[in-house]
């Protein structure tokens, strides 16, 4: 039996990545700063769930060892401090995410090279692209090779950038077999969708959820900036595609190529929920006033390029972001509706 280690699987993405490696029969452990996942039943993510906080070398030393001390043969590092745009592009939370990400990163990527770690994946993220080629919202440039000259717009992305340099410095010197990939905005079922760390899609679900018929939702912004967003599945399946090839270490970008700009977005949330309702932009002084802090709205243009992976990888996401918009709206609706409820 083949067995993986998933840091940070007490989140969105890893939790969904360890119940696709439970259903494909490996033995998975768990580890997470949280007590339990929110969403999902331990016993069909993992066999082991440990809480722990991965800025302790001492208990990622253990942590690294397999049960039967005959190695990991997949370890996932996901687990970072961050969050949407209302969480990493405020500028109050820029030392936490460093300071603390960084931790665990070169506790990891220490441990996992002293140890019998058969192969690593770290997630880096889109938000390590340069500023400078995402000011246009209608021709963001995140081709993998646009990385330098290195100039992020957050602290959250000169973090990744450092610790994705740091996992390629321990394959080159200590034969760390890695992945490193760069998502792009993964949404769907199962993650945050309250409390200021949800994402845009999450965020636009729940609004539209909790917002009576006739009245308006509100976006932050112009809502003119443009994203893409990957739904879940097609996320982890890219992840194991790229993680189960022998060749090609990465740095990659995992995410959709289909963008569109935030009011659209939001739209489609509307059309979903088959409410009449109507969207309402904030920004400059109504938003200092509301929140007491500029509006967090990031690059103003944001793209994945896809071509490196479907030349690497001959295979391509392909859902559509409507198809999983609609399954994420439907898991959102549910979550507002039981906390209603509940109230
Ligand atoms: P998430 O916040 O849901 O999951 C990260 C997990 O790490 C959380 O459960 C958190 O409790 C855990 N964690 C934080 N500090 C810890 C610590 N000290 N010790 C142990 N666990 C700790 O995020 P996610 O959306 O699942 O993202 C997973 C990874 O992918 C992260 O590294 C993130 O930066 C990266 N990423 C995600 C996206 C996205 O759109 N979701 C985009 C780009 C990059």
């Amino acid at each position: 039996m083949k067995n993986a280690l998933v840091l940070g699987g007490g989140g969105f993405i890893g939790g969904h990545l360890a119940y696709r490696l439970k259903k494909e029969g490996f033995w998975v452990r768990v580890v997470d700063i949280k007590e339990a996942h929110e969403f999902w039943d331990h016993d069909l993510i993992c066999d082991e769930y440990v809480q722990g906080d991965l800025r302790d070398p001492d208990l990622v030393n253990k942590l690294m060892k397999s049960p039967k001390n005959n190695g990991f043969d997949e370890v996932y590092q996901l687990a970072a401090d961050m969050g949407g745009a209302g969480y990493i592009f405020t500028g109050d939370n820029d030392a936490n995410v460093m300071h603390n990400s960084a931790l665990i990163n070169l506790n990891v990527s220490y441990e996992a090279s002293k140890q019998n770690v058969k192969r690593i994946f770290y997630s880096s993220s889109a938000c390590m692209y340069p500023e400078h080629n995402q000011l246009d919202p209608n021709n963001p440039n995140c081709e993998e090779s646009s990385a330098y000259p290195a100039n992020p717009d957050s602290e959250y992305g000169w973090e990744k950038l450092f610790s994705e340099r740091l996992f390629l410095a321990f394959n080159r010197n200590y034969n760390l077999d890695v992945r490193v990939a760069r998502f792009h905005n993964i949404f769907g079922p199962m993650g945050t969708w309250e409390g200021g760390k949800e994402k845009a899609p999450a965020a636009m679900c729940r609004k539209v959820a909790e917002t009576p018929e006739g009245e308006s939702i509100e976006v932050w912004g112009t809502g003119k900036q443009t994203r893409s967003f990957l739904y879940i599945d097609d996320c982890v399946e890219a992840m194991l595609r790229f993680m189960r090839q022998d060749t090609f270490k990465g740095p990659v970008n995992i995410g959709s190529e289909e963008m569109v700009s935030i009011n659209q977005l939001a739209e489609m949330a509307i059309d979903i929920s088959n409410k009449k309702l109507s969207i309402g932009n904030i920004h400059g002084q109504e938003f200092v006033t509301k929140y007491g802090f500029e509006c967090p709205i990031g690059v103003m243009g944001r793209n994945s390029d896809n071509k490196l992976y479907k030349e690497k990888m001959g295979w391509e996401v392909s859902k559509p972001l409507i198809d999983g918009m609609k399954q994420t709206y439907a898991w959102i609706e549910k979550q507002v509706m039981a906390h209603a409820q509940a109230k």
